[in-house]
């Protein structure tokens, strides 16, 4: 085992200063005053600021197209605060404990202004702001704001192009272990051990989906004893250097019988088609549509059972998704899973997926280890 890849050289607070800048052309592009963004991904991605703890003290950075950006933070978290690269692109605003930290939050917005929120605030913080300014109002940023972080720099694709290359070099890996006669959680902790030995910080799953386990697409991993003849499937990932990995290949444990071979050749065929569907100006939905379309002239769109794709960046499940009513367009920088499957209930499943990110010339494969149908003792 090798190491994968050099340490990224960190964003700086020029980088998270554009950011910032995107981020209120886009809310200004979306009718909004501007954004509140607590704890989570999208504060980590606008200041590279991530609490060491999350608590019921309000933290939030207040963008607007009126004022400088504003970091509101607990005054005992300040030092923390500071430290990160990005609140120097930012004026940093403390609150005490005692004092109210809605009112200070207040100061910063228009009492009738309407501002995307993090998805993931806690209701009492946002709670706490509309009482504090009745004629205020949030959206959801994923629902008003869903391709604020889509849109991946070269720095941030160079991060998801090291994390996939992690991935396949674990896939290569899981390939020389032994299967039979052991347990899945045996196999997904090599999964694990592995991803961490190849440079992961985080494992966020890992799937080991063995005969009709398979057929469940969000088994991770049980007692179940691996059978010679079982088809299985891994669908593994998690954080490199911040950003995720997500990649999902289906083996057999010995000879594969003839349906399933027919049943994996259907899948690689439609993650195929669903890559050559990717372009930049065309809906995501044609990604799905591409996909599915295989699956259901062979016979088994019932047994596709879910989106196509999500995007990937900070976090492994993200906008964009490549699903049916997905009208919005791909964009070169983008990217997102390709990795359709079929279940077969109480048998076996197959899935197959790759990171692909949008080029102006169509779909490349971060994740690029062999596709085909591979046996494993
Ligand atoms: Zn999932
Ligand atoms: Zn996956
Ligand atoms: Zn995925």
């Amino acid at each position: 085992m090798t190491a994968t890849a050099a340490v990224p050289a960190p964003f700086t607070r020029d980088d998270y200063a554009a950011r910032m800048r995107r981020a209120v052309d886009a809310a200004r592009a979306a009718g909004l005053d501007g954004l509140l963004v607590t704890p989570g991904p999208d504060l980590v991605w606008l200041t590279g600021y991530r609490p060491t703890a999350l608590t019921e003290r309000l933290t939030a950075l207040v963008l607007t197209a009126d004022r400088e950006p504003t970091l509101l933070v607990p005054t005992l978290e300040r030092p923390d605060a500071e430290a990160a690269e990005g609140a120097a692109a930012a004026t940093l605003v403390d609150w005490t404990d005692g004092a109210d930290p809605y009112a200070a939050a207040s100061a910063l917005l228009r009492p009738d202004g309407r501002y995307a929120v993090s998805d993931s605030a806690w209701a009492m913080h946002l709670l706490g702001l509309q009482a504090a300014l009745p004629a205020s109002r949030y959206h959801a940023m994923t629902a008003r704001l869903p391709m604020l972080r889509a849109v991946k720099d070269a720095d941030e694709l160079a991060r998801l192009d090291a994390a996939a290359r992690a991935a396949d070099a674990t896939y290569e890996e899981i390939l020389g272990v032994r299967f039979a006669g052991r347990r899945e959680t045996e196999v997904a902790a090599d999964l694990a051990d592995l991803l961490r030995g190849f440079g992961h910080e985080q494992v966020d799953f890992t799937v080991v989906g063995s005969g009709p386990n398979g057929a469940n697409p969000h088994h991770e991993a049980g007692e179940r004893v691996i059978e010679p003849g079982d088809c299985v499937v891994l669908d593994f990932g998690g954080l490199m250097s911040g950003y995720g990995s997500d990649t999902s290949r289906t083996v057999c444990v010995g000879e594969p019988t003839d349906e399933v071979r027919e049943v994996h050749e259907v899948v690689r065929q439609a993650q195929q088609a669903g890559v050559a569907a990717v372009r930049p100006g065309v809906a995501c939905q044609e990604v799905d549509r591409a996909a599915r379309r295989v699956i259901a002239e062979a016979g088994y769109g019932e047994r596709f059972i879910h989106r196509t794709g999500h995007g990937i960046g900070l976090t492994t499940h993200e906008p964009p998704y490549m699903i049916e009513g997905e009208e919005r367009p791909m964009v070169p920088g983008m990217c997102f899973s390709v990795e359709p499957g079929v279940y077969l209930p109480g048998r076996f499943g197959v899935r197959i997926e790759d990171i692909v990110t949008v080029t102006e010339d169509g779909g490349r494969r971060l994740n690029t280890t062999n596709r085909g149908l591979r046996t494993v003792a």
